[in-house]
């Protein structure tokens, strides 16, 4: 189901949904402005870009130290992976706490997170790129996922179920809160991805619309399609209603920026 995220009313830097909310889940999807970092990363930026100039490291972790901090919660409590638009899902435990941030990272790319431990807060980067969290209710298991494009074609949503289920998860617990992400307004994509989509299924048919002749994806809808086949009723689907290349002033944007921007974050951890 659409919801519009609410924005946190102290620091307006970071964007919670309402269904997690309502179930006093500690998460955070963040926004533009509220971090450290200065230029064209202002300022609240989470990777150090692939920019002409980087953004320093040391602005990039006091950045996740200040969102941690929103959570209750520290740098040192932070899981975080290089990211490779894969379909790689990694269960992580307390002594992955530090890991990709005052630790050294995970040797390959991983594109999605699950723990079942307290104090892991566990973050995935975007700009564009679909964040999806993932909470089980009753045995109390999160996770965090990076799904762009070419995570939504592998199913790196389903991956994270599935490792949520290895862990003791029932599909009838799980809420998702799938992020702001660009949307199927500024979304368009060439016939090839329609293509790669429809390998996939053709219920994902469904997530393209033809506008002047040109095709338009609903990138989130296709992730809620793969949450529905995992069995996660709409109902227990939280989709942010913003795009994040129709809005400049809230969010870094890929499609409209290039490789001249920050990235934002998405965060949870166990209750
Ligand atoms: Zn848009």
């Amino acid at each position: 189901m659409k919801e519009t995220y609410i924005v946190d009313t102290e620091s307006h830097s970071f964007l919670i949904s309402p269904l997690f909310a309502s179930y006093g889940i500690k998460h955070m999807f963040t926004l533009r402005d509220g971090g450290v970092s200065q230029g064209m990363y202002s300022s609240f930026n989470f990777a150090t870009g692939s920019g002409e100039i980087p953004d320093e490291w040391e602005n990039v972790v006091n950045n996740h130290a200040i969102a941690a901090a929103h959570l209750g919660m520290t740098a040192e409590d932070i899981c975080r992976t290089y990211q490779t638009h894969s379909s790689n899902v990694v269960t992580v435990w307390q002594s992955d706490r530090g890991v990709g941030l005052l630790k050294p990272p995970f040797e390959s790319g991983v594109d999605g997170l699950v723990t079942k431990e307290k104090n892991v807060l566990l973050t995935v980067r975007a700009a564009d790129c679909v964040p999806i969290l993932l909470y089980d209710l009753k045995n109390e298991i999160c996770a965090a996922v990076h799904s762009g494009w070419r995570g939504t074609v592998a199913a790196i949503v389903a991956k994270a179920v599935k490792q949520m289920m290895d862990l003791g998860s029932n599909h009838e617990d799980i809420i998702a809160a799938i992020g702001p992400s660009i949307g199927q307004c500024c979304y368009e994509v060439g016939e090839e991805l329609f293509r790669a989509f429809m390998d996939e299924g053709a219920h994902f048919g469904s997530c393209f619309e033809e506008r002047n002749g040109k095709l338009y994806l609903d990138l989130k809808m296709a992730n809620a399609l793969i949450l529905h086949r995992c069995g996660i009723g709409d109902e227990r689907i939280s989709t942010s209603d913003e795009c994040t290349a129709c809005n400049m002033e809230r969010f870094f944007s890929h499609r409209v920026m290039g490789v001249d921007r920050g990235t934002m974050a998405a965060f949870i951890a166990v209750r």
